[in-house]
């Protein structure tokens, strides 16, 4: 209860701020929310329009982005994002109004994107894990077809219905998103995900409404869920214990998904959860300190 109290007075004190600029001109205006970006930090894109529009699309950093409207048509969002593996500087957005009508017009903004404070931590896991032998290499590129399958395609409408949640009640997060970790001191990787400290068999539930696009065991990964929340966002759960729902099948924000586990390369039980946004990978913890529209 103290943790999850604690957890919600975090969620205040960082309570996204947002950075508007607005062209004189049109008085059509964007809204960058959180205002501060970093690399892997995910975005809420919010265009106020003067006049109602019939199409907006966007691009950044050679990402497309399609906004969806609410009921006037004069205010339209999107969830973007920046890789975690973006240099620091500044980054052209482009937005599109009506790019098929003779009402085109486009909104130009730099984003300034700073560096985030990454840590390096060593850690020890089975060799089997840094020098996969010759079967284990069949499994892992078997996996990466099943996994490349499974992030193709993902719903052209948002899945998802207003903040994302932590798939977790209780856990305290262990380690944080983008550490540089060094592997029995031998191989170094980028951590893409949060580390939730969970015993075996707690309940993971679904950070946000979706389909199922992957459910099934992995060699690095262990029993692993992905979920596509649409417009090309994702959330990955990995080191399940138990998975509880098919491929293919809808689900709803909260909904029970599996337990937690140790499966695949893990140091113990706990639950990593990734989130995918068009190949880049974000920050869980960012994702779910952004206030997002209701929608339905
Ligand atoms: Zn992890």
């Amino acid at each position: 209860m103290i943790l999850r109290i604690l957890a919600l007075a975090t969620a205040a004190l960082f309570a996204a701020p947002s950075v508007q600029s607005s062209d004189p001109v049109s008085q059509d205006s964007i809204v960058i929310t959180p205002a501060a970006l970093q690399n892997g930090s995910p975005f809420l894109l919010t265009v106020a329009l003067h006049n109602k529009a019939s199409l907006v699309t966007g691009t950044w950093q050679d990402h497309p982005i399609v906004f969806f409207p609410n009921a006037d048509h004069r205010t339209w969002s999107s969830l973007a994002g920046v890789d975690i593996e973006t240099i620091p500087g500044h980054y052209p957005l482009a937005i599109e109004i009506d790019p098929t009508q003779s009402t085109h017009r486009t909104l130009h903004q730099e984003l300034d994107i700073t560096e985030a404070p990454y840590e390096k931590v060593p850690l020890t896991v089975p060799d089997k894990f840094v020098e996969p032998d010759a079967a284990a290499l069949k499994i892992i590129a078997a996996d990466k077809i099943v996994k490349d399958k499974a992030f193709a395609h993902s719903s052209p409408k948002p899945a998802w219905t207003s903040n994302f949640l932590p798939p977790l009640r209780v856990a305290p997060m262990s380690d944080s998103f983008g550490s540089q970790r060094i592997f029995n001191g031998k191989l170094a990787s980028v951590h893409r995900g949060l580390d939730y400290h969970a015993k075996t068999g707690t309940p993971v539930s679904a950070i946000n409404s979706g389909r199922v696009v992957l459910a099934k065991p992995l060699y690095f990964e262990g029993g692993c869920v992905v979920i596509d929340h649409g417009l090309g966002l994702m959330s990955v759960y990995m080191h399940l214990s138990k998975i509880e729902v098919k491929v293919d099948t809808k689900v709803h924000r909260g909904q029970l998904i599996a337990w937690s586990g140790a499966s695949g390369r893990a140091t113990g039980p706990h639950l990593h959860l990734g989130v995918r946004w068009q190949g880049s990978y974000l920050d869980p913890a960012k994702l779910f300190q952004i206030q997002l529209p209701e929608l339905r």
